[in-house]
């Protein structure tokens, strides 16, 4: 179900992931309305960090509007491993039940991984089991991982291609730089990929096509790091003082890139579209079974 934006509907070079994504969340719930059953997402959170109890309220209010079902099943922070496990075990085998996210981070007591782990494939709404992470390693992508979903979706809204560019991912994380590093592969971009240990960040930088910057720190890529006319997608959130802050400085980069994501208003919209759209896509599957 592509959704592609006219860039020049929303401005200049600017990348409109609100936009894009209110586009998308539209799409799911016409379609949702045309199925003879509702999709369900459920989401298991353990304790009661604040980010995340924000993250899980935005979820439910999407699964809402787009018409699915959503249940959060919310566990105390001394929850053994074993109990959260049986739960999510539970979820696995519960039919109005098609996708189901393990909210991060866990108390220190529970290994993250193990969890995302127990669960099953075909509802995994996150994209971020072995199983799936290896589908992509493998270049047969089933479901992944959410915000590299989105940030590709956002790529190809520019109708700049992927395919034969150069693309750089400031980042390597498991969540965010690797997966979309290989989506783009998967993609036949040629791909680098930076992170603490790069020498040269701004030589790499500057080759850039396509430049992914996920980082965590504010403002890192500054404008002569940035090759003229290239996508720029910023996928940095740090809370400041006033307000979000993305990892590149957005007000030079705009000068130089061809398109550029704001923040807030880019990449994360688009990661929570993503989350609904993997959901529906898992139910139609399962319901073809
Ligand atoms: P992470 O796990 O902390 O990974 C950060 C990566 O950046 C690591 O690979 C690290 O390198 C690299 N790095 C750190 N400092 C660097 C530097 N000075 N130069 C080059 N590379 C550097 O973070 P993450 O989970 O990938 O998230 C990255 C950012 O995206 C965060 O701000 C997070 O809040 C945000 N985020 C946003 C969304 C969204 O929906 N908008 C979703 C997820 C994450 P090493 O591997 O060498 O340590």
């Amino acid at each position: 179900m592509p959704v592609a934006l006219d860039p020049d509907d929303i401005g200049a070079k600017i990348i409109d992931g609100k936009e894009l994504a209110r586009l998308i969340r539209r799409e799911i719930r016409r379609q949702v309305r045309k199925l003879k059953f509702t999709p369900g997402l459920a989401v298991v959170q353990v304790g009661d960090d604040p980010a995340s109890t924000v993250y899980v309220s935005n979820k439910e209010k999407d699964c809402k509007y787009v018409g699915f079902h959503s249940e959060v099943h919310q566990m105390p922070a001394e929850a053994s491993q074993t109990a959260v496990i049986e739960q999510i075990q539970m979820l696995n085998s519960c039919k109005d039940i098609h996708g189901i996210i393990a909210q991060m981070p866990v108390p220190d007591s529970i290994d993250g991984d193990t969890i995302i782990n127990e669960i099953a494939p075909e509802k995994d709404a996150d994209g971020l089991t072995l199983v799936n992470l290896g589908n992509l390693l493998i270049n047969r992508e089933q479901t992944v991982p959410c915000t590299p979903a989105g940030i590709i979706r956002l790529i190809e809204s520019t109708g700049v291609r992927i395919e034969g560019s150069r693309a750089v991912c400031v980042g390597r994380s498991s969540l965010v730089g690797k997966p979309v590093g290989l989506m783009l592969l998967n993609r036949n971009a040629t791909v680098s990929y930076c992170h603490t240990r790069t020498r040269e960040l701004s030589s790499e930088t500057q080759q850039a096509d396509i430049l992914i910057a996920a980082v965590g720190r504010p403002e890192l890529v500054t404008a002569d790091m940035v090759k003229p006319g290239a996508v720029v997608i910023d996928v940095g959130i740090t809370i400041a003082e006033n307000g979000f802050v993305g990892d590149v400085d957005y007000e030079d980069v705009k000068e130089v890139a061809g398109f550029i994501t704001p923040v807030p208003g880019g990449v994360g919209p688009m990661t929570r579209a993503m989350l609904l759209e993997n959901t529906l896509k898992l139910a139609l599957a399962q319901q073809e079974k």
